[in-house]
């Protein structure tokens, strides 16, 4: 804050919030790595007890993550599905859940196995249609309404907005997988969402090297304490060498999702309407069909996630995977290096996605380079 004006979001990530080490001075925060603090003479904390309730290196990310999305309060995980997973463990049985048909598989997964085994209902709905939302809603019973901006793999955009209010309307949270699209560009929590999920594995860390995941709430009510609770029992905690490697890489989260958001605009514009692509999909591009919602959520470009439609079928596009030789033929997303992946193959048998499908994450090499790798893979 400079005389009560917030800072930008690029400012506050590339000074990890103005930090300064109250000890020290130091301008980078030291890694706490103690399990146990000890009392003062009066038997006092200075807010800290036991590694798994809570440590300074997670604060430091912690508290950023809070600022930049506009919230209450924030929680890093272990994992991107240990902070997910922990907003699901508050449901009880004969509750609702109301989840897309396309979104990330393995969460989709989970949610499959614990609707059976705790008999909490689970709707599968297309989630860029908010009528479709409004239809499978159970007012009284439906506790949570997920969705992702953007639908992963295939980028359709969700309306946050009249999501929001479809989900109040039936007296259920609305939480937000915001991966793709991180606080510099997206805040979920501003278009009325409750809570919103990182897996802070991909763009928020963004180099590849460290797993996490962060939750943040416009509201620490009661069911935040119970989210609080579940991380404190269940015990999915990041190390703090992971939070000080998070807190790093997210100082150059700003430039990084900026340039990635340029290259996949130049991919894009290359590859719309090549001979050997049936379709981009984009939604920056101005006819992909979520366009104009993405341009109200998404204020600073359209991120580094596009997938291409390979003409030819799976057989044509696996080629293609194997012919890159930048790109590198891996999963996962949201970083520094440019990575392809035949997401039909990884979500296995029960998945939706078309089998021509490649999912492209973008990262920040030179454009004309990635341009030319691909283009030489579809030539080959
Ligand atoms: N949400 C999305 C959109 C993802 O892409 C992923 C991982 O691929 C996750 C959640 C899960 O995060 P993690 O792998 O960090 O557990």
């Amino acid at each position: 804050m400079i005389r009560n004006r917030p800072l930008s979001s690029a400012t506050a990530l590339a000074q990890a919030g103005h930090f300064i080490d109250p000890e020290t001075r130091a301008v980078v925060p030291p890694i706490q790595s103690a399990t146990t603090f000890a009392r003062d003479a009066d038997y006092q904390t200075k807010g800290y007890v036991y590694s798994r309730y809570g440590t300074p290196n997670y604060d430091h990310v912690e508290d950023l993550v809070a600022e930049l999305e506009g919230g209450a309060a924030s929680l890093v995980f272990a994992s991107g599905l240990a902070a997910a997973t922990a907003v699901f463990e508050t449901l009880r049985a004969g509750q609702h859940i109301v989840a897309p048909q396309i979104m990330y598989h393995g969460l989709q997964d989970w949610l499959r196995i614990i609707s059976e085994r705790r008999g909490i209902g689970l709707s599968l709905v297309d989630a860029t249609d908010p009528a479709a939302i409004a239809a499978a809603v159970r007012p009284g019973e439906t506790a949570l309404v997920w969705i992702e901006t953007l639908l992963n793999p295939t980028w359709g955009v969700c309306d946050i907005a009249a999501t929001a209010e479809i989900a109040h309307r039936a007296g259920a949270r609305l939480g937000v997988d915001a991966t793709v699209s991180p606080p510099v560009t997206c805040r979920p929590l501003d278009h009325g969402a409750d809570i919103v999920f990182h897996s802070t594995t991909k763009y928020l860390n963004g180099h590849s090297d460290v797993t996490g995941g962060v939750l943040t709430v416009r509201k620490a009510d009661e069911h935040w304490d119970d989210i609080v609770n579940v991380r404190k029992y269940v015990g999915g905690v990041m190390g703090p060498f992971e939070a000080w490697l998070l807190l790093r890489g997210m100082r150059t989260l700003s430039v990084r999702y900026q340039r990635a958001s340029e290259n996949a605009l130049a991919i894009v514009r290359h590859f719309d309407g090549h001979g050997a692509v049936d379709a981009v999909l984009y939604p920056g591009l101005e006819t992909h069909p979520g366009h104009q919602i993405a341009a109200r959520q998404m204020t600073a470009g359209f991120g580094g996630m596009m997938s291409l439609m390979i003409r030819g079928g799976a057989e044509a596009a696996l080629s293609v995977a194997k012919k890159v030789q930048l790109f590198m033929p891996a999963t996962s997303l949201g970083g520094v290096e440019s990575l392809i992946e035949h997401r039909a193959t990884v979500e296995g048998p029960a998945s939706l996605t078309p089998k021509n499908l490649l999912r492209l994450s973008v990262g920040i090499e030179e454009a004309s380079d990635l341009i030319a790798d691909l283009e030489q893979a579809l030539a080959g």
